[in-house]
């Protein structure tokens, strides 16, 4: 017997159309791309999105079409979003902050049909147009600008199109909450980048249980400005799961040093906010040399790498804001796992509570964990035994777009590629990725533990920790350091600092200071590029 209830799809629509109708007024705030800002709300983001999505069908896209963009958080962005997956369409944002081969890599793989790109962008985009196979359209997000269209003749306006819009339309009314929704292509540190398809069903899941207290903690009373660019894994989904709770939003454009974000938080009177540690670093360094501080900003959920303890106690004692740690990945739409206490935990002493909340938190409903062996085993969750962390649930991947690598499962499992321990109650921390960990002499050393520890002295700006090949060991550790302006570092008052913290064998063989250490496109560290030149560094030494 089936039960009898409405069946109502589970659309992106349907959360625009949810926070038009009851958070009509509620803000968007958002910073232009060439300075000031522009205010909106929830009515009026709608209302244009439907436009754009009608301007869309007009020009002949049809179903699962993917259109790409190039652009900052902003409300043009935000548009796009509902606008292109309303309409039936595929959202595929794309990081700008990749290179030029690998932006054309994936907007030809990704076989975009059109490109929306910020001004910041446009040299960019001339730069690889003639390459991109696929894309009809250039739509650059600005009002129509005769100077760009007499240098750019190709270029459109977003203005334009959404004045081509019907202003009659509605949203399609066969789109199915199975139907792909937008596209987020992983940032290929190790081969080609490879997408992820996400439905509208995955997405409302993910975003409906990500605003839930135990998780990100979203309500109508938060006032949300999300540091996680919209085109690292969809903003975390919180583009879509703000607007569901009609939280505030205020959109950063590209600003996203420490004093244009500190201004904006204050101004705003941000509650909560999100981003990759190297941001929150920037910004722990502003308020330092500033002096300022953020009365308003209550949590910020932190994840996409390891959050060192130490700024966990900054946020805590020093700006009174709690920092919500957070583990995922793009193949996770991404959330995977946050840090919040159970109820019994407040019976733990307070350095009993500080240690758990430093590990990368458990599961929501909707996602299961397990640490597995290299056969496949599942290993027990003890919070002891390290072993190949494996997922599942219904915003986990199952294959790549166009089955690129064939199947990704293992017995129904999605292999995140992270070396991890589980507790009883699903606490989990990250030990490393698989490529990362260092052995030695048959031991595994955790690069994370050390890099968190280096980031604690008061001299150590960023750290990283790779493998060094070693005649004896195999490998062994290696430190990396930028050490803080105007500060020294020297080589064993560092490596001291380890000492009774861990085990003798894991302190680092050398220390390495450099003036900058490499990043990705999403803002990690780039282990491969630091293991190409430092990994011999200890065989020379010897
Ligand atoms: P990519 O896998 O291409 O780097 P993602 O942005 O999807 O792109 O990154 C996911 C990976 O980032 C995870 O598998 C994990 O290694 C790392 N990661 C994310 N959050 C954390 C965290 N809180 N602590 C440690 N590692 C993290």
């Amino acid at each position: 017997m089936h039960g009898l209830m409405m069946e109502r799809q589970l659309l992106i629509s349907g959360i625009v159309d949810h926070a038009a109708l009851y958070h009509g007024d509620t803000e968007i705030v958002s910073v232009n791309t060439g300075g000031g800002e522009h205010r909106t709300n929830y009515a009026e983001l709608r209302r244009r999105a439907l436009l754009l999505g009608s301007a869309l069908q007009n020009r002949g896209m049809s179903r699962s079409d993917r259109i790409g963009t190039l652009a900052w958080n902003n409300y043009r962005h935000l548009e796009l979003y509902y606008g292109v997956s309303g309409a039936g369409l595929v959202c595929h944002t794309v990081n700008p902050r990749l290179f030029a081969e690998q932006l054309v890599y994936i907007i030809n793989h990704g076989e975009d049909r059109m490109l929306f790109f910020d001004r910041t962008f446009l040299p960019l985009v001339a730069g690889i147009r003639d390459a991109l196979q696929t894309v009809a359209s250039f739509v650059m997000m600005e009002a129509r600008d005769e100077a760009v269209r007499d240098e750019y003749p190709w270029v459109e306006f977003y203005e334009d199109l959404i004045a081509e819009g019907d202003s009659g339309w509605s949203w399609p009314d066969d789109v199915d909450e199975r139907d792909a929704s937008s596209l987020c292509y992983t940032s290929g540190t190790t081969g080609n980048p490879k997408g992820v398809l996400y439905s509208h069903r995955s997405t409302l899941l993910h975003a409906m249980m990500s605003a839930t207290p135990d998780v990100m903690n979203f309500s109508a009373r938060d006032c949300f400005l999300p540091v996680v660019p919209m085109f690292h894994v969809n903003a975390w989904g919180s583009p879509y799961a703000a607007p569901l709770v009609g939280a505030k939003m205020v959109m950063p454009g590209p600003g996203l040093d420490g004093a244009s974000l500190t201004r904006l938080f204050n101004q705003e009177k941000v509650t909560i906010s999100a981003g990759v540690p190297t941001i929150w670093a920037g910004l722990l360094q502003h308020l330092e040399t500033s002096g300022e501080k953020l009365p308003y900003l209550e949590r910020t959920i932190v994840g996409g790498s390891a959050c060192p303890p130490a700024m966990i106690e900054r946020f805590r004692d020093e700006y009174d804001v709690e920092v919500l740690h957070a583990w995922g990945m793009t193949e996770l739409s991404p959330l995977g796992s946050v840090n919040n206490l159970k109820n019994k935990h407040f019976e733990l002493s307070e350095a009993g509570q500080k240690k758990l909340r430093e590990s990368q938190g458990r599961p929501p409903f909707g996602i299961e964990l397990g640490v597995f062996d290299d056969d496949d085993n599942q290993l027990p969750s003890d919070g002891e035994t390290q072993g190949n962390l494996y997922c599942r649930g219904p915003w986990v991947l199952s294959s790549y777009f166009s089955n690129e690598g064939g199947d990704p499962l293992r017995k129904g499992w999605f292999p995140t590629g992270d070396v991890a321990t589980l507790d009883g109650d699903g606490f989990m921390t990250i030990r490393d990725r698989s490529k990362d960990i260092i052995k030695s002499g048959g031991e595994w050393i955790s690069t994370v533990d050390l890099e968190n520890l280096a980031v604690a002295h008061p001299d150590v700006a960023e750290a990283a920790v790779i493998a060094a090949k070693h005649e004896k060991w195999d490998e062994r550790p290696l430190l990396i350091v930028v050490p803080k302006q105007g500060r020294t570092i020297d080589e064993q008052a560092l490596l001291g600092f380890y000492k009774h913290k861990v085990a003798k064998w894991w302190i680092p063989d050398a220390v390495m200071i450099v003036e900058e250490i490499p990043k990705g496109a999403t803002g990690k560290i780039l282990k491969t590029a630091l293991r190409e030149k430092f990994s011999d560094a200890l065989l020379t030494a010897n």
